[in-house]
């Protein structure tokens, strides 16, 4: 056949003038038949690589699209290609590496990318610490060899531009067991920032629920524990003693005559003495030791991991201070009555609660301003 190359492009791409109704009757019939196949063949390749293009058109108008930066790499973890957003982000981060490289007097050209993006192998980045590059090549291979996902955190930048970003890759294999890795990534600093909000926020929220149990925990009048708490209380001071094998006391404190109080100077000046006794109480305990008000004028006094001769001791000591320290506006001496028990092993709240009770009603009946304790 001695048809010149571009007489054959010519029949191959056009059919319909009349120049090549002309060549073509000057083929011979074997010539022709020859021809017409090769056109047909070559229509139906012309026709799958516009699908093709067509199709990559579409997909790469899609991942163009895409708001995240997006990465193809080959197995050997070279690009193949990146959207628009990783362009983006790239040269910004490269532009603003370059700045800071030359600043700080590093070396710019370890910056440069070779025909844009390339040849550019993220872990090349000199903003990527030496331990970050490592991992990141580390996770890279992982993710083609296993086809697994590996998420990576990372960082970006410098001082006040510095973002974290959270790095996905994905190795993956085609039909025909190429493998590859398709990466995403985006800014992590939205989250953070919503995540410190929410941790200030549970924070705050945390003080003011301990403020809420606080003020219903409390007496308003005088600060002690209300009795709302006495038995929460009171069960885990025996849970502790079982636990520790020790042992608590409780003291039940009763004003002396307190009524007389009331009804000589007026309430007002009876208020400030059950404030001026909650005050003493918890000048002179232990911060473990609880202060609860019982009744009106009648406070229980819970002492931890004390025993039976060295609470009768503190009670004592109460009754003194209480003695010396409170008075009436005419400086007639307030004292207190105060019976003591130490917790006996196995024994229910009722029953402790009873036998202090008898102790503060015997120190009572024997002349008040004084301690009676049992062990
Ligand atoms: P006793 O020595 O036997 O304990 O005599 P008392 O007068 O202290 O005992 P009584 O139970 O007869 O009186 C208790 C008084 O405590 C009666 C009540 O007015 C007073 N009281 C209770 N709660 C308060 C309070 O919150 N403020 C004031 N000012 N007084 C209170
Ligand atoms: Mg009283
Ligand atoms: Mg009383």
């Amino acid at each position: 056949m001695n048809i010149s190359d571009d007489c054959y492009q010519w029949l191959m791409n056009a059919y319909d003038s009349a120049a090549e109704e002309e060549l073509w009757n000057k083929l011979s019939q074997e010539e022709q038949t020859l021809f017409a196949e090769l056109r047909k063949k070559n229509l139906a390749r012309k026709e799958a690589v516009q699908n093709l293009e067509n199709e990559n058109e579409y997909y790469f108008s899609a991942f163009d699209a895409l708001p995240l930066p997006m990465a193809i790499k080959d197995k050997n973890r070279k690009l193949l290609f990146v959207n628009k957003e990783y362009r983006r982000v790239i040269k910004m981060y490269l532009e603003s590496a370059k700045n800071y490289a030359e600043i700080n007097g590093e070396d710019v050209k370890s910056l440069e990318m070779t025909d844009e993006i390339n040849n550019f192998d993220f872990s090349n980045i000199a903003y990527f610490s030496d331990e970050s590059k490592e991992s990141f090549i580390e996770n890279c291979t992982y993710a083609i060899e296993h086809c697994a996902i590996v998420q990576q955190e990372f960082s970006l930048g410098h001082g006040e531009d510095k973002q974290n970003y959270i790095y996905w890759l994905t190795g993956f294999e085609t039909a025909t067991k190429k493998r590859g890795l398709v990466s995403v990534y985006y800014d992590d600093s939205f989250f953070q920032s919503i995540l410190t909000r929410l941790n200030k926020k549970i924070v705050d929220l945390e003080k003011e629920q301990q403020n809420i149990i606080k003020t219903s925990t409390l007496d308003p009048l005088t600060g002690a524990y209300n009795r709302q708490v006495l038995s929460g209380f009171l069960e885990d001071a025996i849970k502790d003693c079982r636990e520790k094998n020790s042992t608590f006391s409780v003291l039940m404190l009763d004003i002396d005559h307190f009524k007389k109080v009331n009804d000589t100077y007026g309430h007002l000046i009876g208020d400030q003495v059950l404030q001026l006794l909650v005050m003493l109480l918890k000048k002179t305990l232990r911060d473990r030791d609880y202060v609860v008000r019982f009744g009106g004028e009648e406070f229980l006094i819970i002492l931890h991991d004390i025993s039976a001769e060295n609470s009768k001791r503190i009670a004592e000591r109460i009754r003194a201070l209480m003695e010396e320290n409170m008075s009436t506006p005419m400086r007639r001496p307030i004292t207190v009555s105060i019976g003591v028990v130490s917790y006996h092993k196995d024994e229910s709240i009722k029953d402790l609660l009873q036998r202090v009770d008898d102790n503060l009603y015997k120190a009572k009946t024997s002349g008040r301003n004084q301690v009676v304790s049992s062990d």
